[in-house]
């Protein structure tokens, strides 16, 4: 960035969480050279946000759980920095006139209101949370259109396909390449599953992350959000879009031209780095990140997924190709089946059924408006708390 020139202006949503503190990372290293935190929001926990308010003195902080403000009454009393609270907060927050870029890292459907808020003001969304786009991702693209707002995506394989689609243009893309790393369950059998703990799912070989895309890795399903997430970032076919298992996470997702030119992006696995790119974009700059290592021997294996192993991938491509309101029901009934799995009240093996049961039931709409929906989403969420197993 050239002197004189202004520094821009950030507001994390979810930033007590995994990508958000990965974020403020990005952005203690910078050194107030170019980023500044403007806004920090968390759910409910406000201890963590305290102390990220006190070392990033943002303008705004926001609790979207209003009930617990309480616990940060006073605490924040000559520190210029104005306390929000609920849903509201975030939309304050993100359409401030002095907001430059979003990070949208919260996790779950629950990102959809403030991603939708910070497009409508026409700003630089960095997105993460693929459910957004996975529950409603042809009228958030078009919004982000209208709005002449601009979509840069941080999820790692995202990243990588926005920075290898700039060797060539639209109509040269054969094919994306999404990599997975396979999960902690790689190579085991669907018997080997069907006892499995919310701890043994939670161990993720490569990536440390919240405990819901944790899961998620380990079902796959992560893998089938992203291939809708994908489509609807990228306006590709579906035919267009393939997944291959990649364990070691280095090569983060590929784009194949016409010409048979595969272009990847490598780097150490680190989510610093897409989050990074998306805070700076266009430019890059040197950050926090560790260097790929080349000084000793190493190699890099590529394998097909187990599809019937992981039967959550398939229903992502299922997904992807009706559109509608398949996402939003395929995305809540995941949600909860999660939610109970962490709780121990359903199986591994139950999440993917409950999710097919959702599929199946839910009353498709092709072309369903954003309260269609959240009335899916609802519905979905209901079904999966009374489903027993
Ligand atoms: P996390 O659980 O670590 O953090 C979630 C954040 O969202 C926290 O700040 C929490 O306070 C906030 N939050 C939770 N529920 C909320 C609600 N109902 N309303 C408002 N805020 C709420 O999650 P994470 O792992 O950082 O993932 C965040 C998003 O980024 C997810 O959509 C995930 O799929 C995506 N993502 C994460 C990674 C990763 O490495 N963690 C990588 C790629 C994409
Ligand atoms: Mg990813």
């Amino acid at each position: 960035m050239a002197l004189g020139e202004e520094r821009t202006n950030v507001v994390i949503l979810g930033s007590t969480g995994s990508v958000g503190r990965s974020a403020l990372s990005v952005i203690a290293h910078d050194g107030a050279a170019r980023l500044r935190a403007r806004g920090l929001s968390a759910h409910s926990r406000w201890e963590p946000l305290l102390e990220q308010a006190r070392e990033f003195r943002p303008r705004f902080i926001t609790l979207t759980d209003p009930t617990a403000a309480a616990g940060l009454n006073g605490q924040l009393r000559g520190t210029g920095i104005e306390l929000l609270t609920g849903p509201d907060g975030l939309e304050r927050m993100v359409q401030d006139p002095e907001t430059d870029r979003v990070l949208s890292a919260i996790v779950g459907a629950a990102g959809l209101r403030g991603t939708w808020a910070a497009l409508e003001a026409g700003k630089l969304v960095a997105i993460a949370n693929k459910e957004t786009l996975v529950v409603a991702g042809p009228l958030v693209m078009d919004l982000a259109r209208r709005r002449k707002a601009t979509v840069i995506p941080v999820d790692s394989e995202h990243s990588a396909i926005f920075q290898c689609l700039r060797a060539g243009t639209p109509r040269e893309v054969r094919r994306v390449v999404l990599t997975s790393s396979g999960g902690p369950f790689r190579g085991k059998s669907r018997g080997e599953l069907k006892d499995v703990t919310p701890e043994e799912a939670l161990r993720h070989p490569t990536w440390k992350m919240g405990p819901k895309i944790s899961i998620d890795s380990a079902t796959l399903m992560n893998k089938a959000l992203e291939v809708i997430e994908a489509r609807w970032l990228f306006d590709l076919r579906p035919e267009q879009i393939e997944v291959v298992v990649h364990p070691e996470s280095v090569v983060h997702s590929m784009v194949e031209f016409v010409d048979g030119s595969v272009v990847a992006q490598l780097s150490p696995p680190d989510m610093r780095l897409p989050v990074q790119y998306a805070l700076t974009f266009p430019d890059r700059v040197a950050g926090p990140c560790p260097r790929l290592d080349l000084s000793h021997r190493f190699s890099l294996s590529f394998e097909p997924p187990d599809r019937e192993t992981f039967p959550c991938l398939e229903l992502g491509f299922e997904v992807m190709r009706r559109g509608g309101t398949a996402g939003a029901a395929l995305n809540a009934a995941n949600e909860a089946a999660v939610a109970r799995f962490l709780d121990g009240q359903i199986g591994f093996l139950d999440i993917p059924r409950a999710c097919r049961a959702a599929l199946d039931h839910h009353s498709f709409d092709p072309r369903p408006s954003l309260d269609d929906l959240w009335k899916v989403d609802a519905w979905a969420r209901q079904e999966v708390a009374r489903w027993s197993t």
